[in-house]
């Protein structure tokens, strides 16, 4: 691991103030490091200056005044999943988190940091081989390699990674916003749909978080109601990243939300499948995944996410029954 130097920021206006100076040669926020530190010990991480926010007060779970929840940035993912108003009115997100890492992972990772989690591609962690993300224009060793894991929508010629997280899949179908302040004391709401970035050229930048802007808060607008679903696809039945996962938000007459997750470098949703949503899976899947580019190792990922989408809308329509007969009965 590279040296580095390390402060505890008071406020979050000082913390961004803080990143912002030490930007060049490079600095990082710091909170649970369950990604962060594991990349710096290989050194594909190397800050010169780490600040920690952990001290910032951004560890609390607020109603808001239109009728939604704002998730505090060091909130841990154990405390938002197992939130009582999250569990009764946001079950998608409280699936999608248990359906992450370890327990005691979860104990430390926290909101901010989770939707900041970077990809786990095996060549951008083996720092033997060529990668455009963790070094840019030296090539990627995943096209043409092993790829089954990687993407096969919104990827391009520089990168083929994920974005491996499940916590934003579930924040994307809930329509989430991303609030941050920089080191002028600017804040920003920016929707969850325009946070992560598709690699382009430019594989190496994940999100359109600029230079020393810290994130502060997630907030959820008002619940939407129906059956939350989220399936998880995987090689093993836990601590294991998904190869496709489903986000759903599913009313009794079939309507609803879906994103999927494993398949790009951000979760994927086209609003045009929800409104595809009652014409049922395949109607779904034709739209989410158009323009599909797999690899000859992932090309089973395409068909899975039919697969998938429709076991999720069997088991929001089994549950919708089994409301109705309890009612009636
Ligand atoms: Fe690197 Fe992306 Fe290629 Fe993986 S897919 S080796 S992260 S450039």
């Amino acid at each position: 691991m590279r040296a580095f130097t390390y402060e505890r920021a008071r406020t979050p206006a000082e913390a961004a103030e803080a990143a912002a100076a030490a930007a060049r040669p490079g600095a990082k926020f710091i909170a649970g490091g369950t990604n962060l530190l594991d990349l710096m010990k290989l050194e594909i991480e190397t800050p010169t200056h780490l600040v920690d926010v952990q001290d910032l007060k951004l560890d609390q779970i607020e109603p808001t005044t239109e009728g939604g929840l704002r998730i505090g940035a060091t909130v841990t993912n154990t405390t938002l999943a197992s939130d009582p108003r999250v569990r009764r009115d946001y079950g998608v997100l409280t699936r999608a988190i248990v359906a992450g890492a370890s327990g005691q992972l979860r104990n430390k990772a926290t909101t901010a940091g989770n939707l900041l989690q970077r990809t786990r591609c095996p060549y951008f962690y083996d720092t033997n081989q060529p990668c455009n993300k963790r070094r840019p224009g030296s090539g990627c060793a995943a096209i043409g390699g092993y790829s089954r894991q990687l993407g096969v929508i919104g990827t391009s010629d520089a990168c083929i990674a994920t974005h491996p997280g499940d916590m934003a899949v579930a924040m994307r179908v809930l329509d989430a916003t991303v609030e941050t302040v920089d080191a002028a004391g600017q804040t920003r709401a920016i929707p969850i749909a325009d946070f992560h970035r598709l690699w382009g050229d430019t594989p190496q930048i994940d999100t359109n978080l600029k230079t020393g802007e810290l994130i502060t808060a997630v907030t959820l607008p008002p619940p939407i109601g129906g059956t939350h679903l989220y399936r998880k696809v995987r090689d093993r039945a836990s601590y294991a990243y998904a190869l496709v996962s489903v986000a759903a938000v599913i009313r009794p007459d079939g309507s609803g939300r879906v994103a999927i997750g494993g398949i790009a470098p951000r979760p994927w949703r086209i609003e045009a499948a929800d409104a595809a949503m009652p014409q049922g899976s395949r109607a779904v899947a034709d739209r989410l995944m158009a323009g599909a580019r797999p690899t000859a190792d992932n090309a089973f990922k395409v068909p899975l996410v039919e697969r998938t989408l429709a076991a999720a809308m069997a088991e929001a329509k089994a549950q919708a029954q089994a409301q109705t007969t309890k009612v009636t009965a």
